[in-house]
């Protein structure tokens, strides 16, 4: 059993940027669904895998679609929370010279992040990620994700209309904007720079519980 871990603040703290009728519907709601969705599936195939990362991983291997989206959705809903603060950061040391390094500056970064964001057709998510010490822009479809690929992800956008319909109507772009201008959690961004130059672990999702047992 996969379960949803709690917000790392509160459903208020993000913001004016995101409000918090958009945070209890997106947490509570959209990626709670994620998680049931998951775990009954994985209960009616009689498998209790260890990590959400294995069922990604296997699910897409295996051709299992449901699953995989399921899955995929719910790990990127928890990385997507905690690639957020409500400190107002900025990038320093390594992780800054290698923005300027890859694109110029913060400014330039933002405008890629928030073109390929804007530009990406219907529902996804646009990811800074890092290959080895390089970094890139990129969106993936839907429940897409880069588990099982050679890349380290620093920070995530969810593009799917539920993330910025309530705060931004139908503006993508001025929601990217706001976000990328207010939450972006650079020192969490700074710590998967590392561990994508062999310095400690990348994030991984919390692992699943044992399922209680009917005779308790
Ligand atoms: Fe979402």
């Amino acid at each position: 059993m996969f379960k949803l871990p709690p917000l790392p603040y509160a459903y208020e703290a993000l913001e004016p940027t995101v409000s918090a009728e958009t945070m209890h519907l997106h947490h509570d709601k959209h990626h709670q669904t994620y998680f049931t969705n998951t775990n009954k599936m994985l209960d009616e195939a009689g498998l209790s895998p260890r990590t959400l990362e294995e069922v990604v991983v296997e699910a897409k291997q295996a051709g299992k679609k449901k699953l995989f989206n399921n899955a995929a959705q719910a790990w990127n809903h928890t990385f997507f929370w905690t690639c957020m603060s409500p400190d107002g950061q900025a990038p320093a040391g390594d992780l800054k010279a290698a923005i300027e390094e890859a694109f110029g500056g913060l400014e330039q970064l933002k405008a890629k992040f928030v073109e390929e964001g804007a530009g990406h057709f219907a529902s996804g998510w646009v990811w800074l990620v890092a290959r080895g010490s390089t970094l890139e822009v990129n969106s993936t479809h839907d429940g897409d994700n880069h588990l099982g690929e050679d890349v380290v992800p620093l920070l995530v956008c969810d593009l799917w209309e539920h993330a910025y319909y309530v705060d931004y109507r139908n503006d993508r772009k001025k929601f990217l904007e706001a976000w990328f201008d207010a939450l972006p959690n650079w020192t969490f961004a700074a710590e998967q720079y590392a561990a994508a130059r062999g310095q400690g672990e990348a994030w991984k999702h919390p692992g699943a519980e044992a399922a209680q047992s009917a005779a308790a």
